[in-house]
């Protein structure tokens, strides 16, 4: 049976405003279509093996969570992290886990040191949380489409000279209020501001991590059966068009 081998880093320490649903939305998928499912974790402490999971996830956290996580995770899963997605694995990064994928942090004094795996920097500026549901505009090579979803961040993000973002803002703040850019994207890296239940959301994107990962051994992105998404399509619509009234 076709399975996809998927990891969780770190789903104890972040995990807000239910990030963790969107694993279980992407099993639920799985399991729809006669896909197998392995679920596999790596907490503090824990290193991995890259070959071995075909899609990575990190989920958001607090300033406190991360500076309690970044250590660790830059001295136990930095290496296999670079080499899964430099072979092929998807990894999807929420929040405080898509700051972490930078080059650093910096939260007043102190600077978080980020995974360096994305051309992004992360700053905490004079000004108010960016909160609030937000719709971006992105094409990953299907067309365009728009990501809907909600935000909450104090950091603010900027991308570098190397550094592709996930999309481009329609509404709400995106990366930093200003430069209208949202998320990143590098090989099958994503990284994004926009919380759980972004997946549950925005079912497109969902099908899209797992076809990336399947593909990643098997060669072709599999075509994927179609799902009844009457709902799906219902939690877009209600998502996006929250983020349209602002
Ligand atoms: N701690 C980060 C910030 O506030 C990320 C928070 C989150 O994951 N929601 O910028």
């Amino acid at each position: 049976m076709t399975e996809l081998r998927f990891l969780a880093l770190y789903p104890e320490q972040m995990n807000i405003y239910a990030d963790r649903g969107n694993y279980i939305f992407l099993k639920q998928r799985c399991e729809w279509r006669g896909i197998g499912f392995r679920q596999a974790a790596a907490g503090p402490g824990e290193g991995f093996d890259p070959a071995e999971h075909d899609l990575i996830y990190i989920g958001g956290g607090q300033d406190r969570d991360q500076v309690l996580v970044a250590e660790d995770m830059l001295k136990t899963k930095r290496d296999p992290i670079n080499d899964a997605v430099e072979d092929g694995a998807a990894l999807l990064a929420v929040c405080g886990g898509y700051q972490l994928l930078g080059h650093s942090y910096q939260l007043g004094e102190q600077r978080i040191e980020g995974l360096g795996l994305a051309d992004l920097e992360t700053v905490r500026e004079p000004g108010p949380r960016l909160i609030g549901n937000v719709a971006i505009e992105a094409d990953l090579g299907e067309g365009p489409t728009v990501i809907a979803g909600f935000e909450n961040h104090g950091g603010r993000t900027y991308l570098g000279s190397t550094a592709e973002p996930l999309g481009r803002v329609i509404s709400g703040h995106g990366n930093n209020d200003g430069d209208g850019f949202e998320g990143v994207r590098r090989l099958n890296m994503f990284g994004t501001y926009l919380h759980g239940p972004l997946l549950p959301k925005n079912a497109w994107l969902a099908d899209h991590l797992i076809a990336l990962a399947l593909a990643r051994r098997g060669g072709a992105a599999p075509e994927l059966e179609p799902l009844d998404d009457e709902f799906e399509r219902e939690a877009h619509a209600s998502a996006l068009a929250a983020a349209e009234r602002g």
